[in-house]
């Protein structure tokens, strides 16, 4: 069983991933690169986009993908091609911040355009058995294969670099994390507008996800 808050940290970005933990402690570890693939920094979505676990998510794309044929068979008799559901445009697993891709799903947002092509085939309860399941699936596929890794790679990272947590103390400061990137509190949700009108937000899709988290 996914723990709740699990699910809530994927879903708002509170996942304490190394960008988020250089905003602390940036006199440690500085403006670093992502310690896996040593190029890309900054974005949440890095976390499944790095180069070093990219054919993972491909494989958890192709599951999903067959999953979703595999119970429309089942329920309707219908046979569906996968190109049918590639065709939805939803399934990118390169990152960009104003379309909907393969990620957004992973993290637990739905988007409008594949409740919509559902219709066509399942009922609303169907529908929402379909979605527990993914939803379910993907939680636990970026908890076991993607963030639990993730963490034991950063703590031999941080081993190889010395940073014990006597030093995290001693050096904790926000000041210059946020004076480097020009941040502050009225553009820090920016990114997230070209996403939204992409995302199913209606009152069933509210207590889906509130469903799913539950
Ligand atoms: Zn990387």
């Amino acid at each position: 069983m996914i723990l709740k808050s699990f699910r809530l940290k994927i879903l708002i970005d509170e996942l304490p991933i190394l960008e988020h933990t250089k905003r602390y402690y940036f006199n440690i570890y500085g403006d670093a690169n992502c310690f896996l693939c040593g190029v890309h920094k900054k974005v949440f979505h890095h976390i499944w986009l790095c180069p070093e676990v990219i054919n993972l998510i491909h494989a958890h794309l192709d599951l999903i993908i067959l999953f979703i044929r595999q119970f429309i068979l089942e329920n309707t008799k219908i046979h569906i091609t996968l190109n049918e559901i590639l065709s939805l445009g939803i399934w990118d697993v390169a990152y960009c911040d104003d379309k909907f891709i393969f990620v957004d799903l992973l993290r637990g947002f739905i988007p409008q355009l594949l409740i919509k092509h559902l219709q066509r085939f399942l009922t609303i309860s169907q529908i929402h058995s379909l979605l527990t399941s993914i939803v379910e699936s993907n939680t636990d596929f970026t908890k076991r294969s993607i963030w639990i890794p993730y963490c034991q790679a950063l703590n031999i990272w941080k081993n190889d670099l010395n940073i014990t947590r006597n030093i995290k103390r001693y050096f904790y400061r926000v000041d210059s994390f946020l004076h480097l990137h020009g941040i502050d509190h009225t553009n820090s949700e920016r990114s997230c507008e070209g996403l939204l009108q992409f995302v199913y937000f209606s009152v069933n899709s509210f207590n889906y996800l509130v469903f799913g988290i539950i």
